[in-house]
This record gives C-alpha cells, structure tokens and sequence, in this order.
C-alpha cells in the first residue's frame, strides 16, 4: 500500500483546491510554502529539496503548480532506477489534473481519483491505459507482475493489434476493454507458479501464498526461499509471514519479511507450523516441511486478517512545542499511530490527529497508570505513543514506562516492540535561545519534592553548587511548591556571586515565549512559574550585549586551571 500523499501548495490561493483533494485521501498533509502560506499541516523552505526529499522516501506527491517545476525539481532523480512514486500536478483553482511519473505505481488511478473528488477529467496520457481502461502493468493490491519488461513488450504488443485471452482468476479484468479472443496466442497468465514468463505471456503472481515457520535464526530467509522454490511456487506469491506469538522479540523476522516485501504476523503456536497455517488459512492447500509450512489459498490473502501483528510502543518527546523543533522519527511515529496517551496539554501539543487515531488523555499524576495502560494497549498489536514534552527521559515518561515494565512478569508485555524517541529537552531549547550557558558542565536538576525527600535536593542543590557545575532547574516552583525555590536560591548563594547571570525561559518554543536574563542577586521566585525553565551560571558564565539590545549568555570552554 502507499504513503500517505503530500499535497504541496505555493501560495494561499491553492488551499482551497489543497484541502478538497485531501477531503478524498484524509491521510494526506498539506505542505505550504513558509512565509506564503498560513494554515497548512506542515511547512517547508525550499520547494526543490522538499519535492526530492519526497521523492525518495518514495511518497506520493501532490504538487498544486505549473506541471514544468515539477518536472524541472525531479530531473535530476529520474535516471536514478529505484522506486518511481505517483507525482502529479494539479492546477491552483483545481481545473486540471495531470499525471506526470508513476504510471507504475498507480499515478492514473489517483489523477482520475482527484479529477472525480475536482470535477474535471484527468489528463491521462498513457496509450495502454486509454485503450484498455486499466494499466496490464499496474495489477491491483493483492496481485504482483512477475516481469516488467517483459511486460512492456506485452502491452506494445497488445496496442499493435494482437488479441488476448486470459488463463486463471483475474477479477479487476472484468471490465477492462481487452482485444479479447479465445484463440489468441497472447495469454495473461494468474498463478502461484515459479516459472519464467514466456514470451507470448503477460505473467501475474496472485499472493495467496503464507509461509508459517517454528523459529526464526540468521538463515530464516534462504530457508524459506528454498522451500518455495521445492515447492515451485513464485517468491511474488507469497503474501505473509506468519510466527509464533513466543517468536515476537525475535529480530531475524521483521528482517525475514522485509527482505521478501511481506506482512509479518503472529498466531497462537498450536503445536506445528502446518497447523498454524491450516488455522490461518482454512481450506488452503498445505506444504508442509521441516520447521515450515506453505498455505496455498485460491484467492489473495489479506495479511491484516491473519492472527496479529506484533504491537508497539513508543514514548516519544514533543520537544519544547515548535514544530521545527520535533524530530523526524517523531513525527513519523504520530503520523502511523493508532493509541496516543499523554497528558491533555502534550497529547493537544501532539495532534491535530485524524478520526481513526485515539486519544487518551489523563491527568498529569497519574504516570504509572498510563504507562500499563499503554502496554494493556499495545499487547492488543496496537501501535502505541506515550507523548512526554521535551525529551521523554528527562523527568517524563520513559522512566515509568520502563519501571512499569520492569515489574512485570507478563512475557506478552516484554514481546512488545519498545522504542524512546528523544526530543529536545527545555534546558537545551533555552539555552540555544540564550547562546550557550550550557557549554560547560552542568547538572540537571528537578526541583519538585512530589517523588523525593528535599533533604536530598537540599544536599545535592549544596554539591553541585559548590562543584561550580552550570545549573539546570526543572519543575522549579508551583502553587503546592511555594516556597522551595527560595530555600534553593540560598543554598546557591553560599558559593556563587551575586551577578551570577541566570537564565529564564517561559514557554520557550510555545505562544507567547519569553527569556529574561537577570543576576543572581536580582533573582526572586516571583520571576519564575512551573512553565519557566531556570539555567543558573557558574563562575565562569558570562553575558554581552546583543545587537538587539538584550544579551548573550554563555560558558567558556574552558575552565581556569588551579595555581
Ligand atoms: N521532559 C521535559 C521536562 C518535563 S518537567 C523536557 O525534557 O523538557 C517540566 C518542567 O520542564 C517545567 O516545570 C519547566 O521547568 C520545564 N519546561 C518544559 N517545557 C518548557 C518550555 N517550553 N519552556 C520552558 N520550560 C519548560
């Protein structure tokens, strides 16, 4: 199946026709060129990088602008072989739709998708797709063309006026317009059976074939192709990997199936891999073999029906709020989940999410609960995201969740594929706003005493100070908290002079940030709330003008050495 399109707009004036395209594929995101656009999902600085980028992750692409920059921006990739997305181009007000790459991949289908959802006709130019109301080399999900070039000849062929006739079960050829003839030496062939195509035959593999296995192990692959081949089945048949639930953790599966392009699933291990796959699949036809089996099915199988899939969890970090400031891999992994737990502040900060996407929102006390609430989840085969602000290791999430883990003694709980995703922490995010008060050692510090006695921040707060470490304080106060800030700042005192610069960012990354930096000796608690982040400088801090009129903070590399 594919990607989720990018819709790609240059100025406002194409929103309107973005958002109607979007309305047909509701997993799409609308990029908007930064500065020009206002209200898209996602935006981007440079059209031509942002247009290859896509590209090569292989995403659909969406582009509402003259056919010629699209062509102009992807030449460069297109004598590079590799995978060929949809790219179409469609015009700003909607009137035309015109595919320009892809005809493999399905870009006809989605140019005469978006013309029906825009009213206008698709501008198809493809000589086998005009003639035959469907593209030979394009078989639709479920279905796998053996031999492209091959193909190619076939449809020349075809276009030049020799008839056709079709051996086995091609059901989306129904209404396709065929030169259909019984006696034509041109055959489209659908079966599970390896062979090479022959010259006269267009040959499409359906992937009705599961192979179930009893172990995995670094030959998982060679021993399943070596199977396929006894049993002369074609390696594009094969349509899922099922395991045993005990095999979940194994690492030498997901590998398995994405060398073969194939679903990974799992099924409750009933004593052979023939009756698994017989429990999978009934009525199938069975090969069974040592440590392995083969169910033939009459028609595609859908892997999504069969037994489960193996569920995740991922504690990711939002980092400090802005979107340029999240990683990748997070944005990724919100975009492919279906549970997302968190506090309601972070799992808002997280969304917009689409309809099918849950949210779990719960008050920010009660971590442990979430954390098996998350993992109650993801032994369903969900995919999971515990959302932290900030990094998801720093005084957030991924502590409970692995503490919650490390209590349990469910092994479905350990099968669970466990990711952290970091973020950027408050520290580092205010620190790079203020210069780089962080650039010499420092001590990260929270100071609530919700999970530990304040005698020890008191004795620790004492320590680091007198280490003359750089200070980091999280969580520094609160309306339950009142007073502790104040005792901490006389600790400090005792070891660091009063024009000690001292950071202080509110919402750094969110609507509304501020960064003030004051001296030590100015400094009072009622300068700081739970959503100031506090960076205390050490001996060596220092600050200068900026040329905007606030100033620079930072702390040298290096430290004066003792005489
Ligand atoms: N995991 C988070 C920290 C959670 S503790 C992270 O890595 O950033 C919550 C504390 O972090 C707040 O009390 C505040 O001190 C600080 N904080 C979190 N986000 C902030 C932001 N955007 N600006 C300033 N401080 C922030």
């Amino acid at each position: 199946m594919h990607k989720a399109p990018a819709i790609i707009v240059l100025g406002a004036g194409s929103l309107a026709t973005a958002r109607r395209i979007q309305q047909h594929y509701p997993q799409a995101t609308v990029h908007g060129l930064m500065g020009r656009v206002d209200q898209a999902d996602q935006y981007y600085d440079a059209f031509g990088d942002t247009l290859r980028a896509l590209y090569q992750q292989d995403t659909p692409i969406i582009a509402l602008c003259a056919a010629g920059i699209v062509i102009r921006s992807l030449a460069s990739l297109l004598s590079e072989k590799g995978a060929e997305p949809p790219v179409l181009a469609v015009a700003e007000d909607g009137s035309a739709v015109v595919p320009l790459l892809g005809g493999l991949s399905g870009v006809n289908v989605m140019a005469r998708e978006i013309g029906e959802a825009l009213g206008v006709a698709a501008a198809i130019t493809t000589s086998g797709e005009l003639r035959f109301g469907t593209c030979l080399l394009n078989p639709p999900e479920g279905y796998a063309l053996a031999d492209i070039e091959q193909g190619k000849r076939f449809v020349s062929d075809l276009l030049a006026g020799e008839t056709v006739r079709i051996e086995g079960d091609a059901p989306w050829l129904a209404h396709a317009q065929l030169p259909a003839s019984d006696t034509a030496k041109r055959t489209i062939h659908v079966g599970c059976d390896s062979r090479p195509a022959s010259r006269d035959e267009l040959l499409i593999h359906p992937r009705s074939v599961v192979v179930a296995v009893a172990a995995g192990g670094p030959d998982l692959v060679d021993r399943i192709r070596g199977a396929l081949r006894d049993a002369g089945i074609a390696e594009r048949s094969l349509a899922c990997l099922l395991a045993a639930e005990q095999l979940m953790a194994e690492a030498s599966l997901p590998e398995a199936a994405k060398v073969l392009g194939i679903a990974l699933r799992f099924a409750a291990m009933d004593s052979t891999p023939a009756n698994m796959a017989a429990q999978a699949l009934p009525g199938a036809q069975l090969i069974d073999q040592a440590g392995l089996a083969i169910a033939v099915a009459s028609t595609p199988v859908d892997a999504a029906r069969l037994g489960r899939k193996r569920g995740r969890l991922a504690v990711i970090g939002l980092g400090p709020g802005a979107a340029e400031l999240m990683v990748p891999a997070v944005k990724a992994e919100l975009a492919s989940a279906e549970d997302i737990l968190g506090y309601e502040t972070y799992v808002r900060m997280a969304g917009p999410f689409r309809d099918d996407q849950v949210q779990h929102c719960t008050d920010n006390r009660e971590e442990m609960q979430r954390a098996r609430h998350a993992f109650e989840l993801a032994v369903q085969g969900r995919s999971v995201v515990v959302v932290s602000s900030g990094d998801p290791g720093v005084f957030a999430m991924a502590s409970a969740v692995l503490e919650a883990l490390h209590a349990s003694s469910d092994p479905a709980w350990h099968s669970v594929d466990l990711e952290i995703l970091p973020g950027v922490s408050a520290s580092l995010a205010t620190a790079a706003q203020a210069g780089a008060p962080l650039g010499h050692d420092f001590c990260v510090m929270s100071l609530s005493d919700n999970l530990k006695p304040w005698s020890v921040i008191e004795q620790r707060l004492d320590l680091a100070a007198q280490a003359d470490l750089v200070l980091a304080f999280y969580n520094p106060i609160s309306r339950s908290r009142p007073w502790q800030l104040g005792r901490a700042l006389e600790i400090v005192r005792q070891h660091r002079g009063a024009d000690t610069p001292v950071v202080l960012g509110r919402d750094i990354g969110r609507p509304g940030q501020t960064l003030k930096v004051v001296s030590l000796a100015e400094l009072v608690p009622e300068m700081v709330d739970m959503r100031t982040m506090v960076l205390l400088g050490s001996s060596t801090t220092c600050q200068f003008p900026r040329a905007d009129g606030s100033q620079w903070v930072y702390t040298p590399r290096w430290y004066p050495t003792a005489s």
